[in-house]
């Protein structure tokens, strides 16, 4: 089976494995305990913040341990909401959000907030200049995803951030950016970033486990009460293991991003030539996404028929994302972006990693053909 689902997770590095079982067996203490085994633990905690601080050029005081993504992103908009509520209730995002920064949203909207949701254009890039022209006094957050999950699609977040800072210096810009780190250069500072979310499985590093960069001075209302753990901002007894296999696998990543981005960026510019050359395939994403997201649809076919035709021929591809896979809606990305009803429901998605090969991707390609001949008699549109 060849495995071609990474943006939905990625397969752990050997030495992230290893070292969170050494940690677990040996370095077992609570690094709140005071003593030698907290003190070791807890020293292993401060060296794996430094670490990752160090990856994205911020403070070690600047990191919060997350258990992923999601409630990543939930401290830091829920979190941002509540503690400058009286500044203001008005936040903006996209309409092409990952589930936890746009239901986040909307539940802040059930209770009372304004949130703008920005249109995307038909390659799902929003305009810099329409985030600013909605920016107002009372806006305390702007939330943009840096690639999105579904498409591959890049936000031109540099401009973003400068117009934000530009038109409200007090306006908080968070980035999640969880399937861009490791694939594209990442830099905090000069896209104007206050908080950024990342999830380590998506870079071979454990799942359940990411961190959240919170820059100095921003205050968050904790979403959870408990003890002082992680400046009080994400309360309970620290996972060492996971931290350090967090910072290891961030470490790795980096040192290996414009390598994946040649290697893979070359394997993506096969696969997208090819799918365009399938004349029952409708592309959905654009040469300028990241390197390892390609997305299309077969209209007329229900998605999972493909999936598993695929499957059948070793090629495990997913619909949507793995985290709206189950539900049978039409895609709130691809709609956005203006696709019709019908490709928005159809769509695939082949997400590669660092193993992928050349002749990995020629087998890819004659399964994408052959599944293509096979169901074509299938399709509404032409049976
Ligand atoms: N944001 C994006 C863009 C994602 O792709 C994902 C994972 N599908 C998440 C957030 C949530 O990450 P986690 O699995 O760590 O909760």
């Amino acid at each position: 089976m060849l495995y071609w689902d990474h943006a939905a997770t990625t397969p752990p590095y050997k030495e992230v494995v290893e070292t969170m079982a050494e940690i677990m067996n040996q370095h077992y203490g609570n690094p709140s305990a005071l003593h030698q085994a907290g003190e070791d633990a807890a020293k292993l905690l401060k060296r794996a913040r430094e670490v990752c601080a160090g990856t994205l050029g911020v403070q070690s005081s600047e990191i919060v341990f997350t258990s992923g993504a999601t409630e990543g992103n939930n401290i830091a908009i829920k979190g941002v909401a509540m503690h400058y509520r009286s500044r203001g209730q008005h936040i903006i995002t996209t309409k092409t959000e990952h589930p936890s920064v746009y239901e986040c949203c909307r539940q802040l909207e059930s209770l009372g907030w304004e949130i703008t949701y920005i249109p995307v254009d038909e390659y799902g890039v929003v305009d810099p200049l329409q985030v600013a022209s909605v920016i107002r006094k009372d806006t305390v957050l702007v939330s943009i995803m840096h690639v999105n999950n579904e498409t591959g699609a890049v936000q031109p977040l540099n401009e973003i951030g400068k117009l934000v800072k530009e038109k409200n210096s007090r306006t908080l810009f968070h980035v999640d950016g969880v399937q861009g780190f490791g694939k594209l250069s990442v830099s905090l500072k000069d896209w104007k970033v206050d908080l950024y979310t990342l999830s380590a499985h998506k870079f071979k590093g454990p799942k359940g486990a990411g961190i959240l960069y919170v820059q100095q001075g921003i205050k968050l209302f904790p979403l959870l009460a408990g003890g002082s753990q992680e400046n009080g901002q994400r309360p309970g007894t620290e996972n060492v293991a996971s931290a350090v296999a967090v910072a290891k696998a961030m470490r790795l990543a980096q040192e290996r991003q414009d390598t994946f981005y040649d290697k893979i960026g070359k394997l993506r510019s096969l696969l997208l030539n090819e799918i365009r050359s399938i004349p029952d395939f409708v592309l959905n994403s654009s040469e300028k996404g990241a390197p390892h997201i390609v997305h299309f649809s077969y209209p007329g076919l229900k998605p999972e028929v493909l999936v598993h035709t695929l499957e059948e021929l070793g090629m495990l591809v997913s619909t949507k994302s793995a985290c709206s896979s189950r539900n049978s809606e039409p895609s709130r990305v691809l709609q956005a972006m203006g696709k019709d009803k019908e490709i928005a429901a159809s769509g695939i998605r082949i997400s590669m990693g660092w193993e992928h090969t050349d002749d990995d991707m020629n087998r890819l390609v004659i399964a994408l053909r052959q599944s293509a001949d096979k169901l074509r008699p299938l399709s509404a549109k032409r049976g």
